[in-house]
């Protein structure tokens, strides 16, 4: 227990001895003297004043000290009446004791504005005015009605108002002393505020006793009336300082205006039947009059709830419509996002309306996230996604965006022709260079046109929309293509035939062949490319054009490049052991860009060579132009491998993207021209190819890399591209892929002469 409360304990103790004291001075003296009668409540109310005070002076913040500085000044107040009362001899109330009882009252009420009285909104306070105008309303009329009627004869027209006053007075405070107690928040102790109550409520025992006109009565009041408030008053500051510094715990928040409301209607209705069962005088119509003021305070303070709840409903349904628009938009670009589109798609569906969908998928964007970063990655796509909503037919279409850079455009009609039109409008609004900071960007596009049929799902449409656009990067990227049932049985074919690979890979139903690289000038064996076989225990011969897509799709292509890398180093490292100087220096090996994502590839190659015991010169990576402009990632395996010193070549040149500044930015040793090219040489039909097959060559000789030409299948063909400065060739010529043994009788073998002398194959 602190100092203060110590302080406090003494007004109790001086308060309490006062009071018996002068009980039992009462008691032995004259129980008359109205001096005497007094002194109690006057001692036990002073010493209220200076315990409020103390607390007061305790109290760590404002409000509270406030508070109790006003209920010193209350007391204060009291204090004052006390006195006047002693003053007075005549029986009844003196206005000049009413005025500071009222006076005390006010400053009470005055000292709740330092409580919340609930959360303090406007309609809050109207509310409590209110309520505080039918209480007093209520008040009046019953003291201008029964009370009146029971005051004996000669009681004086001024104790008759002020005890009409001081009694609506201790009614409102009553109201205001509620709110308070129930306030859900405040800093105020709820168990003082209780015990404060004891004021207004004794103030209307007091008003009755008085208006009763017994001597005894009034006597009674003043012996213990005044002591005990001043006493409550005491317990009440003393309660405080002991939980002065602590945050007194929230209160669930309920309302006693709903009671006080139903005890003002139900009294003055009950009057209303008494009056209106007599007949009427001038009271009586006092209590008509208030009866109808208080009904129309209850219809006022109804209508207010009403407005305030349509208020908190209108904004309970707006913050709702908001919570939805965030679910269904995409923070990015604004467009709806999945769940959106979704909806929509179903709500057209569901309503039997025609509906195609285009899902569109950029090519190749993980190259432009891992080249820009993040950041500017999305900066691209909000450019995109407002170009794509551009784009678009005015309310007829609706874009959104399904995640990452993939976009979807809801179209209401089927018919052949506007879809297509549709696709080239979005494919060529994708297309066009757009400017990131300094940067421009060109993009391209892959989509999946689905046509709904009657009774699809959205899930259905997306889905196959989905199979379309992955047919579509299938074919070579940049294009759309429309869904046919067909792909679907394509896509569970692939993932049959991806579960039948992972058998494959262990059973050991993979076997290489090898396919010889020719020097065109001396008519030697110069490399093998090392290709992959599947012979598939019921399928038969499976191509590597059908499984080496699907195997990079499932990532089994790790394992499997895995193996192949192996089996062909240890070829070689069996070649080179058993046929000397007469084996090729290197072997050819695919690899996938997948293999290259992979962390661990660059230890893999070294731990294959070191325990084939090849070196690095033994071996040609093959990779594609699309792979080499993966991202860095694959950019530093790239330049790790050519550090280490394994070769690269890059297969299918010329298919792809090819940019020069590819060639200058990676660490290349050989371009393998594409078989595409070399087809159009022999008749010389297609000068497009002719010139693409002369550059080629000439770039590769500019940058000292070796040119090899794939696929040859004539003389002429290959005579032309050795006329055009290919070194090196490759294609059913010279020879097939072939089992090692064969290949190996080849490396011993005769120069060709269909090489060297541009004679007839032997
Ligand atoms: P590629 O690397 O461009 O291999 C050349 C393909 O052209 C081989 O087909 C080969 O048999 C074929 N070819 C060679 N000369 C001629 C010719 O004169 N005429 C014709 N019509 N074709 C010729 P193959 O073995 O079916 O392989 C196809 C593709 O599958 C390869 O193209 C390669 O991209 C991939 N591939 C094959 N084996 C592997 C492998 O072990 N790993 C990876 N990642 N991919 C592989
Ligand atoms: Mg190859
Ligand atoms: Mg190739």
């Amino acid at each position: 227990m602190n100092g203060s409360d110590r302080a406090l304990r003494v007004p109790l103790i001086v308060g309490l001895t006062t009071i018996v004291a002068v009980l039992a001075w009462l008691g032995v003296r004259d129980a008359d003297d109205r001096v005497g009668a007094n002194l109690a409540g006057t001692v036990a109310l002073s010493a209220a004043a200076f315990a409020c005070w103390r607390v007061s002076r305790a109290a760590p913040t404002p409000p509270v000290r406030g508070f109790w500085l006003l209920w010193a000044l209350t007391a204060a107040c009291l204090v004052l009446s006390t006195i006047a009362n002693m003053l007075h001899g005549a029986p009844g109330i003196p206005l000049y004791e009413a005025i500071p009882t009222l006076l005390a009252l006010g400053l009470a009420m005055l000292a709740f504005r330092h409580v919340p009285l609930a959360p303090r909104t406007r309609a809050d306070g109207a509310r409590m005015l209110l309520d505080g105008i039918a209480v007093a309303v209520a008040g009046t009329v019953f003291f201008t009605y029964v009370l009146l009627n029971a005051v004996p004869e000669g009681t004086s027209a001024g104790t008759l108002i002020a005890a009409a006053a001081v009694g609506v007075g201790c009614l409102l405070a009553l109201v205001v002393f509620g709110k308070a107690a129930v306030s859900p928040e405040g800093s105020v102790d709820p168990v003082a505020l209780a015990i404060l109550t004891i004021g207004p409520l004794a103030g209307l025992v007091a008003v009755m006793l008085v208006l009763g006109g017994t001597e005894t009565g009034m006597l009674l009041l003043l012996v213990l009336g005044y002591p005990l408030v001043g006493m409550g008053i005491c317990a009440a500051a003393y309660r405080q300082s002991r939980v002065l510094h602590v945050q007194p715990p929230k209160r669930p928040r309920w309302s006693i205006g709903g009671p006080l409301q139903f005890i003002a209607v139900t009294g003055t209705a009950v009057l209303v039947i008494i009056v209106s069962a007599r007949e009427l005088d001038g009271r009586g119509r006092a209590v008509v009059v208030g009866a109808v003021l208080i009904a129309a305070i209850m219809v006022a303070r109804q209508l207010l709830s009403l407005r305030e709840n349509r208020l908190a409903l209108r904004g309970v349904r707006h913050q709702q419509t908001e919570l939805e628009r965030l679910a269904l938009s995409d923070y990015l670009t604004g467009l709806p996002n999945r769940t959106g589109f979704t909806l929509a798609l179903t709500d057209r569906l569901d309503r039997g309306r025609p509906a195609t969908v285009l899902l569109i998928d950029i090519d190749d964007f993980k190259m432009v996230n891992d080249t820009l970063g993040p950041s500017a990655a999305d900066q691209l796509l909000a450019r995109l996604a407002e170009r794509l909503r551009r784009c678009a037919h005015g309310d007829r279409e609706s874009v959104a965006r399904l995640g990452g850079d993939e976009f979807a455009v809801l179209m209401p009609s089927g018919d052949p022709a506007g879809i297509e039109a549709a696709a080239a409008r979005f494919q060529h609004a994708v297309g066009r260079p757009l400017p990131v900071g300094e940067q421009r960007f060109l993009l391209h596009a892959s989509i999946g046109v689905m046509v709904a049929e009657p009774g699809d799902t959205a899930d259905e449409v997306l889905r196959n929309a989905d199979i379309a656009m992955y047919a579509a990067k299938s074919a070579g990227k940049a294009s759309w293509v429309r869904f046919e049932p067909r792909m679907r049985k394509d896509m569970t074919g692939h993932a049959r035939l991806a579960g039948e690979l992972h058998d494959a890979i262990q059973g050991g139903q993979l076997r290489l062949l090898y396919q010889p690289v020719y020097d065109l000038v001396t008519g030697r064996m110069h490399g093998a490319e090392a290709l992959v076989r599947w012979q598939h225990p019921e399928r038969g011969f499976v191509s590597p054009v059908d499984f080496i897509p699907v195997a990079e799709r499932s990532g089994l292509i790790v394992p499997l490049g895995g193996w192949v890398l192996r089996e062909a180093c240890t070829q070689l490292a069996r070649w080179r052991d058993s046929l000397k100087e007469g084996a090729v220096e290197a072997i050819n090996v695919n690899v996938a860009v997948r293999q290259l994502r992979e962390a661990g590839f660059v230890d893999e190659v070294a731990a294959v060579l070191s325990d084939t015991g090849l070196t690095p010169r033994n071996l040609v990576l093959e990779v594609t132009e699309s792979s080499v402009a993966d991202g860095p990632q694959v950019a530093e395996t790239l330049r790790d491998l050519h550090e280490m010193g394994v070769r690269l070549a890059l297969d299918d040149f010329g298919t792809g993207q090819s940019s020069l500044s590819l060639l200058r930015a990676f660490p290349v040793d050989v371009l393998k021209l594409d078989k595409s090219f070399v087809d159009g040489i022999a008749d010389g039909a297609d000068r497009g190819r002719l010139a693409v097959a002369a550059a080629v060559a000439q770039l590769a000789e500019h940058l000292e890399l070796k040119a090899v030409a794939e696929g040859i299948e004539s003389q002429d063909q290959l005579e032309r591209l050795r006329d055009m400065g290919y070194r090196y060739g490759q294609g059913y010529l010279m020879a097939r892929p072939l089992p090692a043994d064969e290949c190996a009788a080849l490396m011993t073998a005769e120069p060709l002469a269909v090489a060297a002398t541009g004679g007839r194959h032997p």
